[in-house]
């Protein structure tokens, strides 16, 4: 077990909750008589430092999920990074003090917890935490454990190795971002293409592409080269299979609409693991976290952050800070 000095935690919070489902700015309220949450034997309590928006909890406020989603009311965010306040008796690798990350819904789609990260306090499962790396700020810690898991987990899943090339759709948004630097200077690319709009080809490069593609003006599946792994963050897996090398492989995270081989679809699934994984890099700067330049979003603006979010034309990760 591990050594827990008592921190005075409140039992009411203020939190984002949603009770029926809709668009952020029709459901989404700011209250501040919500219950902190209680830890289970395998949870951390986390004061939260920062959250960061991903397009799953538009999706899931929206009720596109119902099924499988906890009942409402229900605390929205997934991304976390904060203060350990409190333990669990079966916490072994986490004190209270330590600065942690993670994506706190380790199924995006399946059960998810009640009480999300948009909350002054997150109640997590240890195995889906890391410590911060030092050299991120807590805003940055935030913006990266859904996105950077999923651009790491789809490569793997993909087969990517050193000395392939890639082709990664929507480059410049949060996992795409992701995808070309982990690609181009964590997995050895021999060459990284990526799409984005005119304005976020600069980026690209900064990010570590070799060919930046402006998807408005040119047809990267019309280019004469072939890529050994399509990355799809966008939903164009189709037009991905005709970008591929034969036997090679294309990944989407877009679900919601047909995939035919080979591309197929990848969900994340937390943990902590990778992003102990990644540590090393990311204290390299070899991993950038990219924050959305309208970024951070204090914690009472996170219905525009999110009204920013749903535009689609966000570059990197939109972050709520302080909390
Ligand atoms: P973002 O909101 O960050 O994506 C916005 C970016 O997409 C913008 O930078 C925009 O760039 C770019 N973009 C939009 N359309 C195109 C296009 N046709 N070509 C190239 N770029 C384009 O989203 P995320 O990166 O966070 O997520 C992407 C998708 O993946 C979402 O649908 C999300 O739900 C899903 N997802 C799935 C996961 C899974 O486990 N399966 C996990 C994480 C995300 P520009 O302004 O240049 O158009």
């Amino acid at each position: 077990m591990a050594t827990s000095t008592p921190v005075s935690i409140p039992s009411k919070m203020k939190a984002w909750v949603y009770g029926q489902y809709g668009k952020p700015e029709d459901v989404l309220r700011l209250e501040s008589e919500v219950d902190v949450p209680e830890v289970n034997d395998e949870q951390v309590l986390i004061k939260v430092a920062a959250a960061s928006l991903n397009p799953v909890d538009i999706k899931m406020m929206a009720g596109l999920f119902k099924a499988t989603d906890s009942p409402v009311p229900t605390v929205a965010g997934y991304d976390v990074a904060g203060v350990v306040v409190k333990v669990g008796s079966k916490v072994k690798e986490f004190n209270v003090g330590d600065e942690v990350y993670g994506d706190i819904h380790e199924h995006a789609l399946n059960n998810p917890k009640g009480s999300g990260s948009l909350s002054e306090y997150a109640a997590v499962e240890e195995k889906v935490v890391a410590l911060k790396p030092k050299n991120l700020s807590f805003a940055e810690a935030a913006s990266l454990p859904l996105a950077v898991e999923t651009a790491y987990g789809g490569l793997e899943r993909a087969g990517f190795s050193a000395g392939q090339s890639i082709l990664v759709l929507g480059g410049a948004g949060g996992v795409g971002s992701l995808v070309v630097q982990l690609a181009k200077h964590v997995f050895g690319a021999s060459k990284v293409a990526a799409t984005s709009c005119a304005g976020k080809l600069e980026l690209l490069k900064t990010l570590g592409a070799d060919l930046a593609i402006d998807y408005k003006r040119d047809k990267y599946e019309d280019l004469p080269e072939k890529f050994d792994v399509v990355y799809d963050t966008v939903g164009e897996s189709g037009r991905g299979n005709k970008a591929v090398k034969e036997g090679g492989s294309v990944v989407t995270i877009v679900g919601g609409r047909p995939v035919i081989p080979p591309a197929f679809v990848f969900d994340v699934t937390s943990t902590g693991t990778v992003l102990n994984t990644l540590k090393p890099f990311i204290e390299e700067e070899k991993l950038k976290p990219v924050i959305d330049p309208k970024s951070p979003f204090p914690f009472s603006h996170t219905i525009e952050a999110f009204s920013h979010l749903q535009t689609g034309r966000g570059t990197g990760k939109a972050v709520i800070y302080p909390i």
